[in-house]
């Protein structure tokens, strides 16, 4: 059995707070928002991160850049900026080693990251 959290959410078994969907994306609002817009964006198959991406996922990726965008301009932030994060690793601070961007924005957000 798959115990991967966000394969878990894909596929209904753990509740989450649907932002949009796409036959291969599956993006909802993250359960600890760090920014008052903050969406995971997700493909639907596993994907432990992006560097686990392959040759085949390259249209895949594209797709995550664009529903990154559409979801900003549905939330009002395209206009006064956004992020779009993904943490790879230890170093990185991933937690979840299912592929995901977060979209953060709706305020000024501090650079360099922590
Ligand atoms: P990362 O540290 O990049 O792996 O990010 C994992 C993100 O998943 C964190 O921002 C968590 O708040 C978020 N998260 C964990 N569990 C859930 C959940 N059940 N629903 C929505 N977001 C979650
Ligand atoms: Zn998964």
């Amino acid at each position: 059995m798959n115990e991967c959290l966000f394969c878990k959410i894909v596929a209904g078994q753990i509740p989450s707070d649907k932002v949009e969907e796409t036959g291969a994306l599956y993006a909802f609002n993250d359960i600890d928002p760090k920014a008052p817009v903050h969406v995971l964006i997700i493909p639907k198959k596993h994907i432990e991160s992006a560097l686990g991406l392959r040759q085949e996922d390259r249209a895949l990726m594209g797709e995550m850049f664009l529903l990154a965008n559409k979801i900003a301009k549905q939330k009002g932030i395209d206009k006064s900026g956004f992020r779009i994060v993904t943490n790879i690793g230890a170093d990185g601070g991933q937690a979840v080693f299912h592929l995901h961007f977060h979209l953060l924005g709706g305020r000024s957000l501090g650079w360099p990251p922590g």
